[in-house]
């Protein structure tokens, strides 16, 4: 399985060929005789809230971010599931890496699961999980991939001039509302 579309057989190195299997264009290779499968990638993140800021309305953490895509671009922390992880230990794990919070993969609820819009041939699912504050550990520090970490309101974002990562933007927002 590869997450882009494959040109040539990982195993042998031989140009594939283009077949009608299932109803689907697969790639395949004519010396292994095997299809080359191009699936999804898992990706797993947490929206942690906060609904002690002063005013009503909650903060959800969330992180700009350092590496393509969308440089400078705020996002809610998040990546991809390694091999033999619970997709909440991997959401629990990301929000670690990128901002120094610590959450208990078992507080973890989930909130939506989507698969997003491709990009360059890559075809995420993303599972998306929202923990309350009280039950993270440790102040926000931008850590790997990010530039900083933070808790922003949707009407504190508003008033900014910073923009939010358009395939993540809803997600924010519905965070916010869950525990409003
Ligand atoms: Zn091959």
């Amino acid at each position: 399985m590869v997450s882009r579309p494959p040109d040539y057989c990982p195993r042998c190195g031989d140009g594939l060929e283009t077949i009608a299997f299932d109803g689907r264009e697969r790639k395949r290779c004519p010396t292994c005789e095997d299809v080359v499968w191009h699936n999804p990638v898992p990706c797993a993140g947490v929206a942690v809230v906060d609904r002690t800021t002063s005013g009503s309305e909650p903060a959800v953490l969330c992180v700009e971010r350092g590496v393509p895509p969308g440089v400078g671009e705020w996002t809610l922390p998040g990546g991809h599931m390694e091999v033999g992880e619970e997709p909440e230990t991997a959401a629990a794990r990301e929000l670690e890496e990128e901002t120094g919070v610590a959450v208990d993969p078992d507080a973890l609820e989930l909130l939506d699961a989507t698969t997003l819009a491709p990009r360059d041939g890559k075809h995420v699912m993303m599972i998306h999980y929202v923990v309350d504050r009280a039950h993270a550990d440790g102040s926000p520090t931008a850590g790997s991939d990010a530039t900083a970490a933070r808790f922003w309101t949707p009407s504190a974002f508003d008033a900014s001039d910073e923009t939010f990562r358009p395939v993540h933007e809803r997600r924010f927002r519905d965070a916010a509302s869950l525990f409003g």
